[in-house]
């Protein structure tokens, strides 16, 4: 067991009226981290501790932000078997899955430091004579990161990598479900040399959540704020951001739909699938929700796919190694297992690579989805995918459409012209043809429309949701 305390002003920190909760090992159920459960008074003291720090911090030049970012990138990835052992104990991840996030997120920390000489603005011709009118990009002050427990390091350290990068300062609200997971991202900052107070370090009790959330939301000093988590705390959060017209970056819930077009070559089709479906135990905002089947090939893809994730068990990710993981509680199985009830219920035909036990729920495929099952519209966030079949092109790309989610989607197509057409028809803020619905880069315009949020992480686009755009002008007669 851990302890784990929160980092404000650059000192650890007990929670002022010395309250704890413990977060227990999903599989084992032994307490794996005893964290500080923070009072409004420890979320103030975080805001105000960021507040100081950043202008400092923004008055380097770029190219020691850069310098500093970079070093935290390695501090990081020297970090991978401390993150290893975290998400296994914390939220029963693969040692594959942890992997991929230590890489992912130092690749994250290397282009915001390419980021810090970007950060460009404009001069705007006047109307006026003489005046010179400037465009200026400045940091937005301190910003509210909160992120998800699902793919800890990737998404913590994307709540303050292109921030940090701006010149902001952060406070980073870890989540309830690992946080010693997202406290080692801070540990690598610190030991980087970023300047102490520059991020705050949060941690609070699962039923405290919107208090605290609340309290920084409310702060001054707090004026971007950036969640990652699902549509309906999304939808709290950006209704208490607007009573103070503060920006919110928000991404959240997906139902990613991936197409097999009857022309795609299955082998391909198959593969993505089952690595967009399974990775993590389906708990990734872009994994692969539905499969929407052309007809002439819908039977032969079945075949092929029910094969192959028949074999996908679950197991212990501190016993050996897995396909599969656990997933993140007992109340997402529960919840799994009902939308495979219902979808049984009502006619469709289940094909499971066998029963859960506990929270190692091995892959589950469920055939003929219609839209009368909640699986057809709810985000399962499990091990399990819904095949839909359509009746011809259109049809797939109607079915596509028919969600409140918009944020990842897959086209399979040996025609690219075809699939681009097709891409072009899909309301999401992602697309990828002939590529697993699962699919990130640090420099991409990460991000989803409807329901499942807005804003755009990566490159440029993650400098324009950090920065104040300023307009300055000077008189030269
Ligand atoms: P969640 O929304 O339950 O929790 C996220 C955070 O919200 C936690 O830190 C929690 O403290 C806070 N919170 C909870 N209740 C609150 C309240 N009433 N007021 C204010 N804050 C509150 O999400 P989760 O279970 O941690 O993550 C899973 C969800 O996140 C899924 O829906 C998934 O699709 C989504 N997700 C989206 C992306 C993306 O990039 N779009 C990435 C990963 C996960």
């Amino acid at each position: 067991m851990t302890v784990v305390d929160m980092r404000i002003a650059g000192m650890s920190r007990a929670a002022q009226d010395g309250r704890r909760y413990c977060r227990h090992n999903p599989v084992s159920g032994a307490v794996a981290t005893e964290a500080a459960a923070a009072s409004v008074a420890d979320a103030v003291a975080a805001a105000e501790a960021a507040d100081a720090a950043f202008p400092a911090w923004a008055a380097l030049g770029p190219n020691a932000r850069r310098a500093a970012l970079l070093k935290a990138a390695d501090a990081l990835a020297a970090k991978g078997d401390a993150f290893v052992e975290a998400m296994a104990t914390e939220t029963g991840a693969t040692e594959m899955w942890a992997r991929f996030n230590v890489m992912l997120a130092a690749s994250m920390l290397r282009e915001a430091a390419a980021l810090t000489t970007q950060i460009a603005g404009e001069v705007i011709p006047s109307d006026k004579p003489g005046c010179v009118s400037m465009g200026l990009r400045e940091p937005a002050g301190v910003v509210l990161g909160i992120a998800p427990w699902n793919a800890p390091v990737i998404l913590g350290v994307r709540a303050l990598a292109t921030p940090l990068a701006c010149g902001n300062g952060v406070v980073f609200k870890a989540s309830e479900l690992c946080p010693r997971t997202h406290a080692l991202i801070v540990e690598a900052l610190e030991e980087a040399g970023l300047p102490a107070g520059l991020v705050s370090f949060v941690t609070n009790a699962p039923e405290d959540a919107a208090e605290i959330v609340g309290a920084l939301i409310d702060h001054p000093a707090i004026r971007r704020i950036n969640f990652t988590g699902s549509t309906k705390v999304g939808r709290i959060i950006a209704e208490r951001a607007a009573r103070h017209f503060k920006p919110c970056l928000l991404e959240l819930g997906g139902k990613a739909p991936l197409l097999v077009l009857r022309d795609a070559d299955l082998d391909e089709a198959v593969n993505a699938a089952i690595f967009g479906a399974f990775f993590n135990q389906g708990q990734i905002c872009m994994s692969t929700e539905r499969i929407i089947l052309a007809p002439e090939i819908a039977d032969a893809f079945v075949a092929r796919f029910i094969a192959r994730a028949a074999t996908l068990k679950a197991g212990d990710p501190a016993i050996g190694d897995c396909p599969l993981g656990a997933v993140i509680d007992a109340r997402t199985v529960a919840k799994v297992s009902e939308l495979i009830e219902d979808a049984r219920a009502k006619g469709a035909e289940i094909h499971s690579a066998g029963p859960a036990e506990g929270v190692l729920m091995p892959a589950q495929v469920v055939d003929r989805v219609t839209p009368e099952m909640r699986l057809y519209a709810e985000e399962s966030f499990g091990p399990v995918v819904a095949i839909l079949r359509a009746t011809d092109e259109d049809d797939q790309i109607r079915l596509a459409n028919d969600t409140e989610y918009g944020l990842s989607a897959a086209v399979f197509t040996t025609d690219i012209a075809r699939g681009l057409t097709v891409a072009r028809r899909i309301r999401s803020g992602m697309c990828h043809i002939n590529g697993a619905t699962v699919h990130d880069e640090a420099q991409m315009p990460f991000g989803g429309t409807k329901a499942s949020g807005y804003g755009r992480f990566g490159g440029k686009a993650g400098i324009e949701e950090f920065t104040e755009l300023r307009w300055i002008t000077f008189e030269t007669q």
